[in-house]
């Protein structure tokens, strides 16, 4: 992530919205009355409402650079000493190159039909059942696989968000509604630059709210997708209409979408003026700041690879049950140093416009 200066809501817009870095989190929004996130064919992005007072808000207080600022994940990170806040665990030597910090890598398949091995579905339920979160946060499918942030507070909300949307909601904004009202262990899924965010406004949080505990399951991430732009691709590509879609994924250089109990592919390289434009200059890959991160690269077909990397993580998942194989550690690898090229040429030709 790529900018260092700082000067509020002012200063957000020029270095990140107006250069179309926003990854569209909503963690600008989710403590601040005057932000609000707007949402229209070819633009998500926050605006300002009014006018940005640089002062005392909501639960939290603004902070001298500006609370929206700070929050943001494109915004310049700390991210050794986030590491190090928030998931130093025994037994950890030292930090991965490609991996980031963890315990350990293998690869699960459980009983539920999830995206992969349903790991994430599993562990976020097991969680609500042990009463380890008063809520979890998740993206729904909407029409023509879209995305929407969800707060669940019941097991079938959880199951009924299960599988990849590729495309980014304002998971973080929802962060701010659980904390208002009432919620303190907050269980929240997402993209390595929504799970930045959620460390990020952590860390402003544990100030003000000290009793706050966040577990942060993040998920793989090569790029997601403007959904007006992925819509209007798979049917000039595939001729398929999103909506009648079961299920989408990008698997081994291929976008698959199964629909009408059909399999049309194509190369993934065929989105490529789908991307959005702020994937371009990310370079986490693996949700490095994650509790436990879980993606496919890496595993057989219907398993799921699975990072553990806090002692949060690692008790989530000893509450699941699920069939272990191995992991193909280079190929995550491959796909670290892939996203880390591309992020290196984005930034050489000079950032967003
Ligand atoms: C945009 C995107 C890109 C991805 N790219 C890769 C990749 O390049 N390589 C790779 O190995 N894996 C990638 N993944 C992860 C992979 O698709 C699976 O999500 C992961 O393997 C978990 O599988 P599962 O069966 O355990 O999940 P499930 O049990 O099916 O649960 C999936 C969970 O993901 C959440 N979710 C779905 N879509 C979103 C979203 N858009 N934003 C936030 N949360 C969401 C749901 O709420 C649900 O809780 C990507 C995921 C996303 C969202
Ligand atoms: S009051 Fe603070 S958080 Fe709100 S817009 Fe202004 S700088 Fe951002
Ligand atoms: S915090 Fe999130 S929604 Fe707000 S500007 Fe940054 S990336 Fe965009
Ligand atoms: S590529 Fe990076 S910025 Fe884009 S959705 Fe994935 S984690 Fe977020």
């Amino acid at each position: 992530m790529v900018s260092k200066k700082s000067n509020g809501f002012e200063g957000l817009k020029q270095e990140i919205i107006d250069r179309n870095l926003c990854t569209y989190c909503g963690a600008c929004a989710s403590f601040c009355e005057h932000i609000e996130l707007e949402l229209d064919a070819t633009r998500e992005v926050p605006i300002l409402k009014d006018e940005c007072p640089l002062d005392k808000e909501g639960v939290l207080k603004c902070s001298e650079n500006g609370t929206c600022y700070d929050v943001c994940p494109m915004t310049e990170t700390d991210i050794e000493g986030l590491e190090k806040k928030f998931m130093d665990s025994e037994g950890i030597k030292e930090r991965d190159e490609h991996l980031g910090i963890y315990k350990e890598l293998i690869a699960g398949k459980t009983a539920i039909e999830g995206q992969d091995g349903g790991i994430v579905t599993s562990m976020l339920t097991a969680g609500m059942g042990n009463e380890l979160f008063d809520c979890v946060i998740v993206a729904n499918r909407e029409d023509g696989f879209n995305a929407s942030a969800k707060i669940a507070e019941h097991v079938d909300e959880i199951e009924k968000a299960k599988g990849t949307k590729y495309v980014q909601c304002p998971m973080v904004s929802k962060i701010g509604e659980a904390v208002k009202s009432g919620k303190r262990k907050i269980a929240v899924v997402g993209t390595p630059c929504e799970i930045r965010a959620v460390r990020k406004i952590q860390s402003v949080l544990l100030k003000d709210v000290p009793q706050i505990e966040i577990t942060a399951i993040g998920l793989f991430c090569f790029e997601s997708f403007y959904h007006d732009k992925l819509v209007k691709k798979t049917k000039e590509l595939l001729g398929v209409d999103l909506a009648s879609a079961s299920k989408i994924q990008i698997t081994k250089g291929k976008y698959v979408v199964t629909a009408d109990g059909k399999t049309y592919k194509t190369k993934v390289a065929e989105l490529d003026e789908a991307v959005r434009e702020n994937c371009r200059y990310c370079d986490d890959f693996a949700a490095w700041l994650a509790d436990i991160s879980v993606g496919s690269v890496g595993s057989e077909d219907g398993y799921s690879t699975i990072i553990v990397r806090s002692e949060r993580g690692e008790k989530l998942l000893d509450l699941i049950d699920f069939s272990r194989d191995d992991v193909d550690k280079k190929g995550i690898s491959k796909a670290v140093k892939l996203k880390h090229e591309k992020f290196e040429t984005a930034v050489g030709a000079g950032v967003g416009g």
